[in-house]
């Protein structure tokens, strides 16, 4: 079978204009710049086609990646007087902290000189992003105080409530009151592609008392199952778990739930549907790519 980046790749080219997906809700701020990066439509040609990969990985070119985040730029309108604001990204390691940038001195192309997983703002014409390749990204704006923020949500920092603590720094830094906060969660490895490990569920069971709700069991159908399940009775000792059932987790609900329990209105968040492992042309994703893959951007400004 050939691999996905020679079948993509054998693929006739698709519309050359990248695909910014946004949050209907937010759409409707005026001064608000927002979107999540797809696939497509892009400079780089080292994941298969041409691909708009916005992350500095080792697979691609440096200069693919700048001329994919300037095009990203352009097509999510954080742009005055054609050129594209300042980006602000984060050197980002699964953990629960969160920066105030309170100045524009930083380049679309030069690596970020933040380490950490959330950034919020409320200056004016800059650009705030995390990358994401199956983990989940969140963004936040205070539509009252104009403030803005985003945050990278793997099940690591989601079990660190880096977005709940992300509402916590809009409070404290610029007197951001709940209500008037609106969410959107973007795309990112949804339950139907996110088997799970006992030591997941348990790291969420210990921090959440909703955590239950989080984790699903799946049956896997398997044909040798249904045929021989002699086979698979004796297979194992009684009480030692089925090999056949898989925990699940909802890691989109999980950081739902951080936004309610930080006093964010359920219909202020929005929570975008698309699974990035289950689309392989519209996503990169890490799992399904087994790794070698590039990234998407969330990202959010304010006009
Ligand atoms: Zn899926």
């Amino acid at each position: 079978m050939p691999t996905l980046s020679k079948r993509l790749a054998a693929e006739p080219r698709t519309s050359s204009r990248p695909q910014i997906l946004t949050a209907a809700d937010l759409t409707r701020i005026p001064w608000l710049v927002h979107g999540f990066t797809t696939r497509p439509g892009g400079f780089t040609t080292s994941y298969g086609g041409k691909t708009l990969n916005v992350g500095f990985t080792k697979d691609d070119l440096r200069a693919s990646v700048e001329r994919n985040r300037k095009r990203a730029m352009l097509a999510a309108g954080a742009v005055t007087k054609g050129e594209p604001w300042p980006l602000i990204t984060l050197r980002q390691v699964h953990s629960d902290i969160i920066h105030v940038v309170r100045s524009r001195k930083a380049g679309l192309i030069q690596q970020t000189r933040f380490v950490g997983d959330g950034l919020v703002t409320d200056l004016r014409g800059i650009a705030l992003a995390v990358l994401t390749a199956d983990c989940f990204p969140v963004l936040l704006v205070d539509t009252k105080r104009k403030a803005v923020g985003a945050f990278h949500a793997g099940w690591r920092g989601t079990v660190k409530r880096i977005v709940e603590k992300g509402v916590g720094i809009m409070r404290l830094e610029f007197g951001s009151r709940p209500e008037d906060i609106h969410a959107a969660i973007g795309p990112g490895i949804q339950q139907c592609s996110f088997e799970v490990g006992e030591e997941v569920e348990e790291a969420f069971h210990t921090q959440f008392a909703y955590a239950a709700e989080l984790f699903h069991t799946v049956q896997e159908s398997d044909a040798v199952r249904e045929r021989y399940p002699m086979l698979f009775m004796n297979q194992r000792a009684p009480g030692h778990g089925d090999p056949c059932i898989k925990v699940h987790l909802d890691l989109r609900e999980a950081n739902r739930r951080q936004l309610l329990a930080a006093g964010v209105p359920e219909e202020n968040i929005t929570a975008l549907k698309d699974c990035t492992v289950c689309q392989p042309r519209k996503f990169f994703s890490h799992r399904a790519e087994r790794g070698k893959t590039g990234r998407q951007m969330a990202l959010v400004g304010i006009k």
